[in-house]
């Protein structure tokens, strides 16, 4: 009998431990790749706001990986349940971790900046991270932790079915996509998450020290607005 291989078995343990993690938060059951965009059975059978609200009190005292110890708040997300852009960070910061919400220091405002050069408001997307508890010294997020805490954020991405995810930095594109390939060589060109569209960009806290990748970042972020109009069947406004 011919025996799997090594890249077989890594996927097959890396599936055996979000399973279990999606199992600790009650979930049973994973959307088909092939139907997106589809209405899964309990989407329908429940809103929005009570699904969100269930996944919000599974996660009330978390401490399903070591980041609960240094916590202040958890750091759930927010934004519009009906969003068709999901912007996905990679942990809260100082502020964030004081506040409970994502994206309120100065890397929020830049972001907020970013999404209404786009069109949009604030109010009309969906903003979560990887982790929902500050690492300490806000250092990266270890592999164990995003690993554990990303049942969290596939939750809410099947609950909200956005039309674009955006991965804002590294941490975010490469767990959501399941590689290591470098930020600089994921982004500028849409990739797929459960057959949804994801842009990968550097995240808005590199722009603060590095402003130079801001015109990246446009670039980035006007093929959103390009695709969201065309998956909406309409012309995009001139940017
Ligand atoms: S980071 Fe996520 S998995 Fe870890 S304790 Fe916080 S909420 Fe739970």
């Amino acid at each position: 009998m011919e025996l799997p291989n090594e890249s077989f078995l890594r996927v097959l343990r890396e599936t055996i431990i979000q399973l279990k993690s999606l199992g600790h938060i009650g979930i049973s059951e994973i959307p088909a790749p092939s139907e997106p965009k589809s209405k899964s059975q309990d989407v329908q059978n429940a809103s929005k706001q009570q699904l969100m609200a269930r996944l919000k009190h599974d996660l009330v005292d978390c401490q399903l990986c070591k980041l609960c110890k240094g916590r202040t708040k958890i750091v759930f997300g927010e934004g519009n349940l009906d969003a068709e852009l999901f912007f996905v960070g990679e942990g809260p910061g100082a502020n964030e971790d004081e506040q409970g919400l994502p994206f309120v220091g100065q890397a929020g405002q830049l972001l907020t900046k970013i999404i209404q050069a786009i069109g949009f408001k604030r109010e009309d997307v969906y903003i979560a991270n990887v982790v929902k508890c500050r690492p300490p010294q806000n250092r990266d997020p270890e592999p164990d932790e995003i690993q554990t805490c990303m049942a969290f954020l596939i939750r809410q991405i099947h609950i909200i079915q956005p039309k674009i995810i955006i991965a804002l930095g590294k941490h975010a594109a490469q767990a959501l996509l399941n590689v290591s390939t470098p930020i600089s060589k994921l982004r500028g060109k849409f990739h797929e998450f459960n057959g949804i569209p994801l842009m990968p960009t550097y995240h808005p806290a590199m722009l603060l020290y590095n402003p130079g990748k801001k015109r990246d970042v446009w670039e980035d972020m006007k093929q959103v607005h390009g695709k969201y109009y065309q998956l909406m069947g309409k012309v995009p406004p001139k940017l």
